[in-house]
């Protein structure tokens, strides 16, 4: 197998169990504090909805500790976010200099050690010990005072709830760290004449610390060309077996030199991406220089295994592709460019069919894809291979960016992947068919108010949610449509962003 996952184990990313107190307790009360906080965490470190190492540090009671901790967080490339938990009292002044200095998300748990009060035997070092309720007060005042991206989750952990909760927050840090240290190569630029896919490539690594170049496709092609036919070879036999391949690209027929070209261009392609040490890339079928295809084949492949990816020059849905793998690393389901293409506007029961000019990633679906070559009517090269297949039906959320000149703009669709209605016997790429919450009408509606690209990602394996968490992190606008969605109250939030987001900017 030539397939190398980028997809990280996010087992190997750390979030830091932090707890507060203050050293007037006396050394009794302060070693409960410790082993009920590292009780916690290790409830939430076995916890299988979260994906990451927890990792208990000694109880914290003073501020030039605190700061040290936050600081040794931040140089921590493995460390992806801290929690903190206010056991006891913990004066929030201790507080301001670590949390000025921390780079990393940063969860706030509003627990305590115990589910139930015991009634009958409370007494005052009961409640001297037990006394987050007021303690995690004092720390959500200076959180908010200092205007902090954080995030809250409220309850005992061994509510499936707050595990839950945590576990979604911890793979949207994750995503997070991966977008910080992104490399990103384009292969061309934007498709001519194109608005939505363009955008501020230097403010989107000032905002999330990615970097975005360009390079000549004509380089891509020399890495093509130096692919080896034995390499050649070996990957064909791996389509065969993995997928459906139609009598026609098979050895000996007619059109396998183009299965031949396709895993030549997949070779070369992922050469370039790791020796670049690269976790996402873009091309253009406007900007093909000497390669035989449009590499369709080559980018479903690349993106099953963990690489961003965005059409025509769309660098900012590849971002968000490569966000969207990190996140929902070893959930099932899958995450892959998408397009709203086409409707069905029949009234009351209206499906948005999406799909690409060939670059659907085929882990949205668990069936086995059939590889096919047809004609492109578009780019004026070879006809190219492709994976074909339909999208698992269930649910899934749709998220596309856009760079509204002063910021970027997420906005977050919740939808219900259906089963085809019809067999599309003549439509020869991947596609999915949905339903787009709260409804047809109102989802499109709001999606153009909000002025969200054509282009998305696609997530079969994560919800809204891990979205939200990590546009809180990033500290960028999120607009979604889901459930509870009005187009009277999604106008107004717009609105209001508009004026929001500059005043939060600053000068
Ligand atoms: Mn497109």
């Amino acid at each position: 197998m030539t397939s190398k996952s980028i997809v990280p184990d996010l087992k190997k990313n750390e979030v830091w169990f932090l707890t507060g107190s203050q050293g007037l307790y006396g050394e009794e009360t302060l070693a409960q504090v410790a082993s009920q906080s590292q009780e916690i965490a290790k409830t939430l470190g076995a916890a299988s909805d979260i994906p990451v190492t927890i990792v208990w540090k000694p109880v914290l009671t003073d501020s030039e500790a605190i700061k040290r901790l936050f600081l040794e967080a931040n140089a921590n490339d493995t460390v992806v976010g801290v929690i903190a938990w206010m056991h006891t009292f913990s004066p929030a002044k201790m507080w301001i200099r670590g949390l000025d200095a921390l780079q990393k998300p940063l969860l706030h748990l509003h627990t305590q050690a115990n589910v139930e009060l015991p009634w009958s035997s409370i007494d005052m070092d009961f409640m001297n010990l037990n006394q987050a309720a007021h303690g995690d007060r004092e720390f959500g005042y200076i959180q908010a005072r200092m205007n902090l991206a954080h995030k809250i989750v409220v309850g005992h952990v061994t509510n499936p709830a707050v595990t839950a909760q945590v576990g979604t927050w911890t793979r949207a840090a994750s995503g997070w760290a991966a977008i910080r240290s992104l490399k990103l190569a384009r292969f061309g630029d934007n498709m001519r004449y194109v608005a939505v896919t363009e955008g501020d490539k230097t403010e989107a690594e000032i905002r999330f610390g990615l970097s975005v170049n360009t390079w000549g496709v004509n380089e891509l092609v020399d890495a093509v060309d130096a692919v080896s036919d034995a390499d050649v070879d070996a990957l064909v036999a791996e389509y065969e077996e993995l997928y459906d391949v139609v009598p026609e690209l098979r050895l000996g027929a007619d059109r396998h030199e183009s299965l031949r070209d396709g895993a030549r261009i997949e070779l070369g392609l992922r050469s370039f991406l790791e020796a670049g040490n690269f976790g996402a890339f873009t091309t253009s079928f406007e900007d093909l220089g000497g390669l035989k295809q449009l590499p369709g084949l080559a980018v479903q492949r690349l993106m099953a295994d963990g690489y961003g990816f965005g059409a025509e020059g769309d660098w900012k849905t590849a971002v968000l592709v490569r966000a969207a793998k990190v996140m929902g690393a070893g959930l099932p389901g899958g995450a892959s460019l998408m397009e709203d293409y086409t409707y069905d506007l029949q009234p009351g029961n209206e499906l948005i069919l999406g799909a690409h000019m060939l670059e659907i990633c085929p882990t949205l679906t668990t069936s086995k894809p059939k590889l096919e070559v047809h004609a492109l009517g578009i780019g004026g090269k070879d006809d190219p291979v492709r994976l074909v297949f339909d999208t698992d039906a269930g649910d899934a959320v749709v998220v596309a960016m856009s760079d509204m000149r002063d910021r970027f703009r997420l906005v977050a669709n919740a939808v219900e992947v259906v089963p085809l209605p019809h067999p599309l016997p003549k439509l020869p790429v991947a596609r999915a068919v949905w339903k787009p919450a709260p409804d047809f009408a109102t989802s499109a509606s709001a999606w153009l108010t909000a002025g969200a690209a054509h282009h998305t990602v696609m997530s079969t394996a994560l919800g809204v949610d891990a979205f939200r968490d990590f546009a809180d992190i990033a500290q960028t606008e999120l607009l979604v449509i889901d459930e509870g969605t009005t187009l009277r109250e999604f106008t107004k939030e717009v609105h209001w962003n508009q004026a929001y987001y500059r005043l939060a900017g600053g000068l």
